[in-house]
Parts: C-alpha cells; sequence; structure tokens
C-alpha cells in the first residue's frame, strides 16, 4: 500500500482537514497518477455534509483530478510515466451490462464506482478522491488532458464541464436555439461557455445581480435577474432549452414558464426537492428531463471539445488549508467561478515515493 496525504472529514458536522490514506500498488491495468489540481464541486459540499444521506466517513472529497501519470502497471499500454491526465467522478463499472456496453458507464446497472463516498469493486476499500496528493486508478477510466488547456483551468471540466456538455448533446441543442442557463457556479459557468461554442444564443438567469458583466465576458447575450415573480410572466416562451445548474431549492414551475412549445428542461443542480405542477409541463407540451455528468468516451470527446474551441474552466487556485472557507463562500454564491486545489499544498505526496 501507498501511504497518502489527504484531506478529509470525519462527520456531517466536522470541517475538513489533514488525514493519511493508502492507495493500492498499481496492478497490471492500473495506472498511479500524482495528483497536481483538484477542483472543487458543490457535490463535494453536498457529501461532505452528508446533504444527500447517503455519506461514507470518513471521506476525502474530489472528483475533478487532474495530474500526471507517475507509475504504471506491467500489462498498460495506453499511458505512459509522464502523460498529462485526468479523472473525473467514477474509476470503475461492472463492464458488462447495457450502460457499460453503451459507453454511459455513469448509468452501470450495479452501479458506479464512484471516484469517493462509495466503495470500490471489492466491496470493502472505501473509494477517496481527489483532495489527495495521489491516485492509483484502473487505465480504462483516465481521461488524455490536452496539452493546450492550463492544467488547473481543465480540472473543472472533468465533472462541471462533462456535467454540463453531455445533456447539450444528448436533448439535442442546436446552433442558433435560445438557451438559458439557470446559475451562474462551476457548471452554469461552463454551461455558458460550451453553449456558446456550440452556437447557440445563451441567458443566464441568475439569483446574483452582480454577475452580469462575468455572463457577458463569458460568452451570454443577455442576463436576467431572477429575483420577481414578474421576471417569469415577461420572459414566458422564450427560451428552446433551460440548463438548470442552481444547487438550491427553487420553483420549476415558475422555470418552465420560460420554455417554448416543445421546448427541454434538463435539471442538472441537485437541491432538495420542490413540487411539480402537471400543468406546467402539459401547456404547451414541455420536457423535464435530467442528467448525470458523463460516460468516458464523452468526457473525452468534451476534453477535445474545449481545446479545440479553447475553452477551459475560470478559477480561483487555493491552497488546501482554504477548503473549508472555500466552502462557505460557494454557499453564498461567491466563486468566481471554481476553487481548484493546489494540490503542493498538501506537502510530499508520500514517504514511500
Ligand atoms: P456552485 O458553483 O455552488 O453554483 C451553484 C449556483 O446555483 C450558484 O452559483 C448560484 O448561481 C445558484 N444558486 C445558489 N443558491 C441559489 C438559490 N437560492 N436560488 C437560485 N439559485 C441559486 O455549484 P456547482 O458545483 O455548479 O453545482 C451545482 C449543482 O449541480 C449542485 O447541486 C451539484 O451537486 C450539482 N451537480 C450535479 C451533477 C450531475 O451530474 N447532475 C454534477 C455535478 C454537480 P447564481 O448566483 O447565478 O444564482
Ligand atoms: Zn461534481
Ligand atoms: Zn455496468
Amino acid at each position: 500500500m501507498i501511504r497518502t496525504a489527504a484531506y478529509a472529514t470525519t462527520a456531517a458536522t466536522e470541517p475538513l482537514g489533514p488525514f493519511t490514506i493508502e492507495r493500492r500498488e498499481p496492478g497490471p491495468h492500473d495506472v498511479l497518477i500524482e495528483i497536481l489540481f483538484c477542483g472543487v464541486c458543490h457535490s463535494d459540499l453536498h457529501q461532505a455534509r452528508g446533504e444527500w444521506g447517503n455519506s461514507i466517513y470518513p471521506m476525502v472529497p474530489g472528483h475533478e483530478i487532474v495530474g500526471r501519470v507517475r507509475q504504471v502497471g506491467a500489462a498498460v499500454a495506453r499511458w505512459k510515466v509522464g502523460d498529462r491526465v485526468g479523472v473525473g467522478c467514477f474509476v470503475d463499472s461492472c463492464r458488462r451490462c447495457s450502460a457499460c456496453e453503451e459507453g454511459v458507464e455513469q448509468y452501470c446497472a450495479e452501479g458506479m464506482t464512484l471516484t469517493y463516498n462509495g466503495l470500490e469493486r471489492d466491496g470493502v476499500t472505501l473509494a477517496q478522491g481527489g483532495y489527495s496528493s495521489q491516485i492509483t486508478v484502473n487505465e480504462d477510466y483516465v481521461l488524455r488532458v490536452p496539452e493546450t488547456i492550463p492544467i488547473e483551468r481543465a480540472a473543472p471540466l472533468l465533472c462541471a464541464g462533462i456535467t454540463c456538455y453531455s445533456p447539450l448533446r444528448y436533448y439535442g441543442l442546436k446552433a442558433g436555439d435560445s438557451l438559458a442557463v439557470v446559475g451562474l457556479g462551476g457548471l452554469g459557468h461552463m454551461a455558458v461557455k460550451l453553449g456558446a461554442a456550440m452556437g447557440a444564443a445563451v441567458t443566464v438567469l441568475s439569483h446574483s445581480a452582480k454577475k452580469e458583466a462575468d455572463a457577458r465576458r463569458l460568452g451570454a447575450r443577455d442576463f436576467i435577474v431572477t429575483d420577481a415573480p414578474e421576471v417569469f410572466d415577461a420572459h414566458a416562451g422564450r427560451f428552446d432549452f433551460i440548463l438548470d445548474t442552481a444547487s438550491a431549492s427553487h420553483d420549476y414551475n415558475a422555470y418552465l414558464k420560460l420554455l417554448r412549445r416543445d421546448g427541454t428542461m434538463v435539471l442538472v443542480g441537485a437541491p432538495e426537492p420542490t413540487p411539480l405542477a402537471a400543468m406546467s409541463l402539459i401547456f404547451p407540451r414541455k420536457r423535464l428531463a435530467g442528467s448525470l455528468i458523463g460516460g468516458i468516451r464523452e468526457t473525452q470527446e468534451m476534453l477535445d471539445f474545449c481545446a479545440a474551441h479553447e475553452i477551459a474552466a475560470d478559477v480561483e487556485v487555493i491552497k488546501i488549508e482554504a477548503i473549508n472557507e472555500a466552502y462557505e463562500r460557494m454557499l453564498r454564491s461567491d466563486v468566481r467561478y471554481r476553487f481548484v486545489i493546489d494540490m503542493a499544498s498538501l506537502g510530499p505526496a508520500s514517504a514511500a515515493l
């Protein structure tokens, strides 16, 4: 086993602090990755604080991992030492079910192996995430990070990027469509960049009036502050597509008013449940859908799309000691637009290396 420096929380009410974990020695098909940066997703906060009711402690969060290959197993042909790589929200899956066969491993019938807050496929080892100095991952669940994307700005693509890219593709966003992005946070700012690059006319719907200049700089053509019920009547029927990334509960019925006939609203933000009126969908014939991250093949496609379109996340690089304050700022919607931890701040990776 490889002793590895990390940051963990031991209970929903505890802050994160220094912790030591053990990574497995790379097997024949494994890659050992030195983690250089890890993005801070709102899902890290939801899970660290037990908000989804499924948290397992001690927990090392982090599923926006980028780094360099440090060691490869004997049978690994695809990766070599020094490669620039990433790991997203899952590190394995059953590989046999229809979802795995179709390359949408996030919907694996047996359940994907989450990067953290879950058990590895042996059913006993607790998976631990990217707020750590290194990780051992099966070679099939590693992504290639294009050299042209600044590495700290690539980290958020591994969750925020793919979570927005996948539904825009799957639900068929077309050039010329009017796209509303709800919430300008880590996911939302990627949705603006990706939607604009796909040729959509993007409008940001935000509860923070002060983000307008940023929204326009990121590629939005319009900006609406959702601070009063009249706003939803004033813009009724305006959008072909709504991508809802907000992390806190809000009234879906109000946002559905903004769709045109046959329009689609996709939820990727995962707040507490709120009521939905059938009439919000019935009249006039609207779709409400959801989407979960993306499969390995599509995540690689998204990374290559970002490289081709010179897209990267807007990040604020922090030291690991600042993680608890970063969570508080994220709760206040005060992140421009993704915190990314510089893992050098953790100190030496491990005494064993
Ligand atoms: P984030 O950076 O904190 O951004 C969330 C945004 O939601 C905020 O910036 C804010 O935007 C908006 N918001 C916050 N409070 C609000 C309120 N009271 N009413 C309306 N809007 C509010 O979070 P994130 O990392 O982007 O994650 C967003 C959500 O997506 C989280 O629930 C996360 O767990 C979920 N998620 C889902 C998937 C998936 O696969 N489906 C993947 C990753 C994350 P404004 O200030 O512009 O209003
Ligand atoms: Zn995430
Ligand atoms: Zn499967």
